[in-house]
């Protein structure tokens, strides 16, 4: 029973369409979105549209709260704040009711899932073991899939420690039982760990095994269309270093 998540599209429709023809191809059981369908990116009716009806499910990001003015924009960079206000005005009412209905937290079977921390669904930031420990210990869950910080990674507990592991494109990560994960999906739209090219999440159940995805996309088809916008330059340019 494999699934795929998502995350992070952030209104990238050429990374998305990259990822939903890969899906297409590989036929997974479920496709989960972790959030931040918007903001940053040209085109958020057209990914949420292109999106939804995928989707075995998804919870809310930040951006999507602020982008339906249900999260003050005075936390944002200037950038991306810019980059919100923009995405405002250019939003159907169809994607804000969207939007506006996202759970915080989403639990199948298999997993649990949210845009930032299990024990902070929405805003927290998971960037080292210590904090993934406080989650660890505040929520009760085996599997977490989290995206938010746009750097895929693994956290484990194995019961006594918590430790931060690497997730390599292509490299299967084996889920041993009686191990607790967060693992982070890493972003569609706007990766940061250095590599450009969208990413998603490939988790086989049988198996046991999480796998890292990571695709092309044409770029620099999304940043003429950035700026053609008049969305912040910087936002364009960092996509094509993955920062
Ligand atoms: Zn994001």
């Amino acid at each position: 029973m494999p699934h795929a998540v998502i995350s992070d599209v952030h209104a990238n429709l050429e990374a998305l369409e990259a990822v939903l023809a890969d899906l297409d191809a590989r036929r997974p059981d479920a496709v989960i979105c972790l959030g931040d369908f918007v903001g940053y990116g040209p085109d958020p009716v057209a990914c949420v549209e292109g999106l939804r009806r995928r989707l075995g499910g998804a919870v809310v990001g930040n951006h999507d709260r602020a982008a339906i003015e249900q999260l003050d924009i005075s936390v944002f960079n200037p950038y991306a704040s810019a980059a919100i206000v923009w995405t405002r005005e250019h939003l159907t009412e169809e994607v804000r009711a969207y939007l506006r209905e996202l759970p915080e937290t989403l639990r199948t079977s298999a997993l649990l899932a949210v845009h930032g921390s299990p024990r902070d669904p929405v805003e927290e930031y998971l960037i080292d073991a210590a904090g993934a420990r406080e989650s660890f210990e505040a929520v009760e869950f085996d599997l977490c899939v989290v995206g938010h910080t746009h750097v895929p990674g693994v956290f484990v507990h194995d019961g006594e420690s918590v430790a931060a592991l690497p997730l390599r494109p292509g490299d299967p990560f084996e889920l041993r039982a009686g191990h607790r994960y967060i693992i982070n999906v890493g972003s569609v739209g706007q990766p940061r760990d250095g590599d450009p090219r969208a990413a998603y999440l490939w988790l086989d159940e049988g198996a046991g095994t999480a796998t890292l995805v990571r695709l092309d996309y044409p770029l620099q088809k999304t940043q003429e269309k950035m700026t053609a916008a008049g969305l912040p330059p910087v936002l364009a340019e960092r996509l094509a270093f993955g920062r």
